[in-house]
């Protein structure tokens, strides 16, 4: 275990934030009193607990948190990128969110990433301006800020910029990202000078400052969210996304986003996606995320099993063909609702998940790839008759595990669940210039091949897998999760609540056990180490077949607020090298 030094915190503007940082030991599970926080990040842990003894609310620490993953988790999220904040607000008890997608540029149509008729590929679609949204972070920080925070700008983002200014020490998972990444990276002027060093991945133990990132943060912290979207910022990521900066002899698709997108950006403040499950209030993230409703849909069709009582292979088997049909369904009519009218009320209704529960062979997986079922019949009016035809989702390639989640509360009891991301590991790969920080490649979250409800259009945000969640029970905080990993965000966030809810794992458990991750193909996910264990081989027994190539899936990060008043925030014991949990006081 390390432990960290008393500091001070410096802040932007001369200011010095009054608290010294106590010495705590670095550890993916703490319990204790007032505020908690759960990053994979341990100084992002450090700058969240740091904003909560000086006096900030969760709010002020979850914004802190982020910016500092931005210096230390580059290649996951940062503003460059978009996300989503669930905040449950303790003093009028309510939970709100806040979506901060990012959006298509005004010139983007159906066929942004189609070359002659046919769907790009997808690397090239990747590593390209056209794939660039309008970032929507630092408008999503803002409203955060000015609405449910105590602290400005210049406040929360000292610490990242301390950490971006003195710099920190390249692990290995950082550059195993980067070695992932070096053909993208490389493609890019400014992205080669700050991650590779003779074009190749900068050593572990490496010494990483990030004297751009730290301007951008400088200058946000002065002049504010006109700063990002309206300032010689802005100019420099048109100008970036319109003239990527590639590297002599590369070529890659230019971008059309005008100054008018950047200054145009508007995050939503929308109601959270209520559901229940066994007893819990469930808060989640409305569309143009998937991730609420598609966790909601699979736990609805859950809801009919008593989990509890059977084998434990008999119960995995369900989860994993409930989230197979939840996600047919998912897939057939999600997108961003200012542009579809999506059938939510049917989708999300108590019958619809019993029509598609009465198709689940107690003793047998689906063969492949099943059906969408027909919520329309289960809207409030089931006669409309403008129905989306119904196509499956034609993605240029499977998502998988990117982006980052972090989740604080604060001692008054507001609680934030916040996952945001730049999409694909390293987003675009174009750094821009002078400012030290990622674009995101969000657009080719929508699908390629049109009629279908998450085509490209201008304006409009691509459907999303986030589902940053916050669990009431008898009106009060029970526990929070999210995770990372595109769409395989949903079957994290889906197997620790059964997890924890219905196998009564304790939280660390319930986040640190095998990931199984089915999301309507004939095959399902899995983790390294899985394969012949005692446990695919018993749901082998079920026909349970699994992908050849396995991979770490999800950082996931919880908070549990419990009987006795602690609160016991949870971050990965493994994944992702090791999170951090911290309280403000610990003990029980
Ligand atoms: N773009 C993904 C989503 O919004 C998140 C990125 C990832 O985790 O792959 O669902």
């Amino acid at each position: 275990m390390r432990s960290r030094s008393p500091a001070t915190v410096a802040l932007a503007c001369g200011l010095v934030l009054s608290i010294v940082v106590a010495p705590v030991a670095a550890a993916p599970v703490a319990t204790g009193h007032g505020g908690a926080v759960a990053t994979i990040s341990e100084q992002a842990s450090q700058s969240a607990l740091a904003i909560l003894n000086g006096g900030g609310n969760a709010i002020d620490a979850a914004v802190a948190a982020a910016a500092t993953l931005g210096v230390t988790d580059p290649f996951s999220c940062g503003i460059g990128g978009g996300g989503f904040m669930v905040i449950y607000l303790a003093r009028d008890g309510r939970v709100i969110t806040i979506d901060h997608r990012e959006t298509a540029p005004g010139k983007a149509g159906p066929t942004l990433f189609q070359q002659a008729g046919k769907p790009l590929d997808f690397e090239t679609a990747v590593a390209s301006g056209a794939a660039v949204g309008v970032p929507g972070t630092v408008r999503g920080w803002h409203e955060a800020l000015e609405r449910y925070g105590s602290m400005r700008f210049a406040q929360v983002l000292a610490p990242a910029i301390a950490v971006a200014d003195k710099g920190f020490k390249v692990n290995a998972t950082f550059n195993g990202l980067i070695e992932q990444n070096v053909a993208k990276f490389r493609q890019f002027t400014p992205t080669s000078e700050l991650y590779l060093h003779d074009g190749k991945a900068i050593p572990t133990g490496t010494l990483l400052r990030n004297p751009g990132m730290a301007r951008a943060y400088r200058e946000i912290a002065s002049g504010g969210v006109k700063a990002f979207y309206e300032g010689p910022m802005a100019r420099a990521i048109v100008d970036a996304v319109n003239r990527p900066p590639v590297a002599k002899g590369f070529n890659v698709r230019a971008g059309a986003m005008t100054s008018a997108d950047l200054a145009n950006y508007e995050a939503r403040i929308r109601p959270a996606l209520r559901s229940t499950y066994r007893g819990y209030e469930l808060y989640g993230m409305p569309l143009p995320s998937s991730g609420g409703a598609t966790v909601a849909h699979a736990l609805n069709i859950l809801e009919g099993y008593d989990l509890k009582s059977m084998p434990r292979a008999r119960a995995e088997h369900l989860y994993i063909e409930a989230s197979r049909l939840a996600f047919a369904d998912r897939n057939a009519y999600l997108a961003d609702p200012e542009y579809i009218d999506a059938p939510l009320a049917g989708l999300l209704s108590k019958d619809f998940a019993a029509t598609r529960r009465a198709l689940i062979p107690m003793k047998t997986a689906a063969p492949g790839a099943v059906a969408a079922g027909d919520p329309y019949a289960f809207q409030d009016d089931p006669s409309v008759p403008l129905r989306p035809p119904v196509r499956a989702s034609i993605k240029m390639a499977p998502e998988n595990a990117h982006t980052t989640h972090l989740t604080v509360s604060d001692k008054d009891g507001n609680v934030v669940a916040y996952t945001f991301t730049i999409e694909s590991w390293g987003g675009s790969g174009i750094v821009v210039p002078g400012y030290g920080f990622l674009l995101n490649n969000e657009l080719t979250d929508f699908d390629v091949t049109s009629p279908h409800p998450n085509i490209p259009e201008a304006g409009k945000r691509p459907r999303s897998s986030m589902a940053p969640t916050i669990a009431l029970k008898d009106g009060k905080p029970a526990f929070s999760v999210g995770s990372p990993g595109g769409s395989t965000i949903i079957t994290t966030v889906l197997q620790t609540i059964v997890n924890y809810v219905d196998f009564g794992m304790p939280m660390d458990k319930a986040v640190n056990a095998p990931r199984i991750s089915q999301r309507n193909a004939p095959e399902t996910s899995i983790e390294p180490g899985f394969a012949g264990s005692t446990q695919a081989r018993a749901l082998a027994g079920f026909g349970q077949r699994w992908e050849s190539h396995a991979e770490e899936i999800g950082a996931a990060n919880a908070l549990v607020f419990n009987a006795d008043g602690t609160v016991t925030a949870v971050s990965e014991g493994k994944r992702h090298g090791v999170g951090t949990a911290l309280v403000q006081q610990r003990g029980h």
